[in-house]
């Protein structure tokens, strides 16, 4: 089954409402859609994130397009360290392994939506098949005011959240409202994660969790400069509270010495980072044998990764029981079906072929020209 012709749309999905966190301010999801059609008529469907800037990322992955043309989609991983090589790591002396990554991601999303769609099969069974029937994620807060966020948390928490994860980070007296409120809001009895985004150097940090532990957090995700594996492991030493690594930690490589350095309790990682499905399943395999759990990585993206993120998430053996889940915070969506949105914080097994997902033609004309209208006013300002 060879490939005839690749196309990218770049796209953008307003959020209902800004999140903030240490980084600033996000508003919506901008990314490139990809579009792999194959000689006999399938059609398979991914997304990257168009990040810095859409142009950039869609020179990249035409250049990469053009190694997959006349192939067969069932070579993916021959293809894909293809690519990799040819853009990524040039003679030794370009070596971009997680630029690549979130460039790349996007085809290789779509190759397995192929696959699927050509075997008639969903994806979860193409990585080894379901390791459960749903897959659990938590809630995650939002609002910009200590007292928004604890509303917010209530709410999830009605909706059935066990784990409340909420972003800080973002000045230590602000921090220390934001968690408080939270927790008085929701109780006791639910879980309680904080994400700093590398926010605190290591005294900082290690000064913020002693503040904190009064609120019983369960984890505190990437509190420092995510270049330091070794600022991690110090912060993780000194802390009463689980330490997550998500920043530092992009593919199996990056896993492999989180382990070895014992720096992290819990790998957050993403098809974003990885460059894909079949990078994430090797990273998952490398914390496996460390002893750590994959807890699923949410980024500015749209259904299309919500489902391919879900069918790896179902076939992970060593998956975390709360994963991030972005689909909530569209304005709208640029599929049709499946219907995304969580019972009791699960989302169960797809039945459809490959990435299980049907695009929404109009929703994605409306995204593009949402996208092109957006770019003419960046462009003029
Ligand atoms: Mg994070």
């Amino acid at each position: 089954m060879k490939i005839k012709a690749i196309e990218t749309t770049p796209l953008l999905v307003p959020y209902a409402q800004p999140y903030y966190w240490s980084q600033g301010v996000t508003r919506g999801a901008e990314v490139l859609l990809i579009e792999i059609r194959t000689e006999n008529g399938f059609v398979g469907f991914g997304e990257c994130l168009a990040t810095p800037t859409a142009k950039g990322v869609q020179a990249f992955v035409e250049e990469a397009a053009r190694h997959l043309l006349g192939q067969s989609v069932f070579d993916r991983e021959r293809l894909m360290t293809l690519c990799y090589q040819s853009l990524f790591q040039f003679r030794g002396n370009c070596s971009a392994p997680r630029f690549g990554g979130q460039v790349l991601a996007g085809l290789e999303m779509a190759l397995w939506d192929l696959q699927g769609k050509a075997l008639d099969r969903p994806v979860y069974e193409l990585l080894g098949g379901a390791q459960r029937r749903y897959v659990e994620y938590f809630g995650f807060i939002q609002g910009s005011e200590p007292k928004d966020l604890a509303h917010d948390a209530v709410a999830l928490v009605q909706q059935g959240h066990r784990t409340i994860y909420c972003k800080v980070g973002r000045g230590d007296e602000l921090d220390f409202e934001i968690v408080r409120q939270v927790r008085e809001a929701v109780g006791p009895g639910v879980r309680l994660r904080l994400d700093p985004n590398e926010a605190w150097d290591t005294l900082s940090a290690i000064r913020m969790i002693e503040r904190l532990k009064a609120f019983n957090p369960e984890m505190i995700e990437q509190p420092c400069d995510h270049r330091s594996l070794s600022a991690l492991k110090q912060i993780k030493d000194a802390s009463p509270v689980a330490i997550a690594a998500d920043q530092c930690v992009f593919n199996a490589v990056d896993v492999c010495q989180v382990t070895q350095m014992q720096a992290a309790d819990l790998i957050v990682l993403g098809l974003h980072e990885t460059g894909g499905i079949g990078p994430l399943m090797e990273a998952a395999a490398v914390a496996k044998i460390g002893g750590l759990n994959i807890c699923l990585h949410g980024l500015y993206e749209t259904g299309i990764t919500t489902c391919a993120a879900h069918q790896a998430g179902l076939a992970i053996p060593n998956l975390d029981d709360a994963n991030q889940y972005m689909n909530h915070l569209l304005t709208s969506d640029v599929i049709a079906s499946p219907d995304l949105s969580l019972k009791d914080a699960k989302l169960g097994l797809f039945d459809a072929p490959g990435l299980g997902f049907e695009l929404d033609p109009d929703a994605v004309s409306e995204a593009a020209a949402r996208h092109a209208e957006h770019s003419a006013v960046t462009d003029n300002a």
